[in-house]
């Protein structure tokens, strides 16, 4: 059975990346009510997670999530970044940077999963309560490694498993052992762009905290969003967009890199490796009508030629 879709949940949408371990509670209400909206048709029965497991409520849990959930469930892996959960630890101990022999990378590295792990635990129940039959999967724990900084072992049987089983696996960018320098960070997006490689789904979607692609970072008045990028054989890109003079030419388009795993930098790289499967690919805002839209595979509508976010 063929991978349906793969969608990103990023940081910057789930969380406040401003407030240290705060998750973006209405967003990720939002998100995963439209991820169930995209991926399961017929009745849904989320768990319950007022009902804290006891030896009667474990019935109840069983009972509510009933069987046809998990056969009319889409197969879907989720990935999320970290936002304000583990960036602050890694950045402020350089896991990214590598040397895990020196006691501060090496508590950076342990203070990161703590804090990673908690958020995909969250995330996992938000679903769940959904009615996705969400598992949490670490790429550290599955094994997962990279050589200078580039993914080297990363192999997605257990994912492929889990999925077979009839689950949801949710993964989520992770501090991970690196062969050359001892550690490093493995981004949510580079950990799409693997699965997508290997698991060729129909599409992806990226959601982010802005609208999409902008020629330049969203903060700067100027900044035009590129409607659509198409990503040519030979790895240029070419917009089509009405209020750029150069409408055809490659644009360049400038990001902020802004954290330990290089931001929009990295997101329109894997993206544009992504679409060059032939997968498309939608970066959209978080818990918006286009986010409910991409998550069905249809095009976002209605953007305003000068809607600049
Ligand atoms: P996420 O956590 O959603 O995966 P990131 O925080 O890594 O995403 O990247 C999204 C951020 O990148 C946005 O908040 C935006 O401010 C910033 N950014 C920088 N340059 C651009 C650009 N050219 N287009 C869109 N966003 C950009």
């Amino acid at each position: 059975k063929p991978l349906h879709c793969i969608v990103k949940l990023g940081g910057s949408a789930i969380t406040c990346k401003n407030e240290l371990e705060t998750i973006n509670e209405d967003n990720l209400r939002i998100v995963s009510s439209q991820l169930r909206e995209g991926m399961i048709s017929g009745p849904c029965h989320g768990m319950d997670w007022s009902r804290r497991p006891g030896s009667t409520e474990i019935q109840t849990v069983v009972d509510e999530f009933d069987d046809k959930l998990e056969s009319d469930c889409k197969r879907l892996i989720v990935v999320h970044g970290a936002g304000s959960f583990g960036h602050f630890q890694a950045s402020k101990s350089g896991v990214h940077k590598g040397g895990l022999s020196r006691p501060l990378v090496k508590s950076g590295f342990v203070a990161t999963r703590i804090s990673v792990t908690t958020l995909n635990l969250e995330i996992v129940r938000a679903l769940a309560k959904e009615g996705l039959p969400s598992i949490g999967m670490s790429p550290f724990s599955c094994g997962w490694s990279t050589c200078e900084r580039n993914i080297a072992v990363a192999d997605t049987s257990t994912v492929v498993k889990a999925l077979d089983a009839g689950f949801v696996p949710i993964l989520h960018g992770d501090a991970v052992l690196d062969t050359s320098q001892g550690c490093t960070i493995l981004s949510g997006d580079v950990i799409i762009r693997h699965l997508a490689e290997q698991l060729r789904p129909a599409y992806v979607v990226f959601l982010t905290d802005v609208f999409g692609v902008y020629d330049r970072p969203p903060t700067e008045p100027e900044a035009v969003l590129l409607r659509e990028i198409t990503v040519h054989e030979d790895g240029s890109w070419s917009v089509l967009q009405p209020k750029l003079q150069d409408a055809n030419s490659q644009v360049e388009i400038s990001v902020a890199a802004h954290d330990t795993t290089g931001g929009m930098v990295t997101k329109i790289s894997e993206a544009a490796v992504i679409a060059k499967l032939g997968i498309d690919v939608y970066i959209v805002k978080a818990a918006t009508e286009h986010s409910a839209r991409a998550l069905k595979g249809q095009l976002p509508e209605n953007i305003p030629d000068d809607w600049l976010g």
